[in-house]
């Protein structure tokens, strides 16, 4: 019920962070992983680390996921190097801290390209590959600001709103195809982004730390066991859900 033996997942920013966590989920359950990314280097370690737990022929692909062309290229290369995809993650994303009214189009589109149309991009170029598996999973990385409001954090709002409505849009178009997609929210979680958010916003690290039930900052590997739920069988009558992983953050009055 969670084993991955046999199948093939991408995981877009594989290489660092929380889709290094979930990376490193699917590769312990038996997955072979292949880490999307732009910086090269960063993925070759993360696929060194992934092959140290036992998953064989993990391997990292570069590419821009805000970029068609790209991500049409990443998926002839997972197609022509893996025979099949079974499991897709979409987990890259980025974050421009401003006031709406301090935000310029250019760094909205940033945003959104990033976040939300990144989504969009491979999600349709991973469809035919799911199709023809038989059986897929889609796992969208959402955010406590799919749900609540920040007025830092516009665009990065909208994008994680929107990755929401359209894990739900793709979970009805797909169940007949026996493909499951689904959402996970995060909550506070220790990254490159988050140290980033502590240093502009310095009451942020205890602010968090108040408001979260369990006391801490989430950590990469508290995203490994929700990442084998929602790629393996157990969840074959999970569709749609937006599941939160956040220490009880976004249940606090
Ligand atoms: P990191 O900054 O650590 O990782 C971001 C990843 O995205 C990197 O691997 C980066 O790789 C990749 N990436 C960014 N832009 C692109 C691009 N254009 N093409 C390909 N890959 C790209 O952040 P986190 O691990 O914190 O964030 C991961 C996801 O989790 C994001 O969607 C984020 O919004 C979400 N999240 C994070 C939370 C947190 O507290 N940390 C909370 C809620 C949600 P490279 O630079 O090599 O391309």
């Amino acid at each position: 019920m969670f084993r991955l033996d046999g199948k093939v997942a991408l995981v877009t920013g594989g290489n660092g962070g929380i889709g290094l966590g979930l990376a490193r989920g699917l590769a312990g359950a038996g997955a072979r992983v292949v880490v999307a990314a732009r910086n090269a280097k960063k993925s070759a370690a993360a696929v060194a680390q992934l092959q140290a737990l036992g998953a064989g022929g993990a391997l990292a692909l570069e590419a821009d996921v805000t970029d068609e062309k790209s991500v049409g290229a990443l998926f002839e290369a997972v197609a022509a190097r893996c025979g099949r995809l079974d499991i897709l993650v979409n987990n890259a994303g980025t974050n421009i801290r401003k006031p709406p009214q301090a935000l310029s189009l250019a760094e909205w589109r940033e945003v959104i390209d990033t976040n939300l149309t990144s989504a969009f991009l491979c999600s349709h170029a991973a469809y035919p590959l799911l199709k023809k598996a038989g059986r897929g999973k889609v796992i969208n990385i959402g955010s406590m600001l799919s749900i609540f409001g920040a007025g830092f954090a516009p665009a990065y709002a909208a994008s994680k709103g929107g990755i929401v409505q359209f894990t739900k849009a793709c979970a009805s178009a797909w169940a007949a195809d026996n493909i499951q997609v689904n959402a996970i929210l995060p909550g506070w979680i220790d990254t490159e982004l988050t140290v980033k958010a502590r240093a502009q916003i310095p009451s942020l690290h205890d602010s968090v730390l108040k408001r979260t039930p369990a006391g801490r900052w989430g950590a990469i590997d508290d995203f490994r066991g929700i990442a084998v739920f929602l790629a393996a069988p157990a969840s074959d009558f999970v569709t749609g859900a937006a599941i939160p992983v956040d220490g009880g953050y976004s249940v606090q009055a």
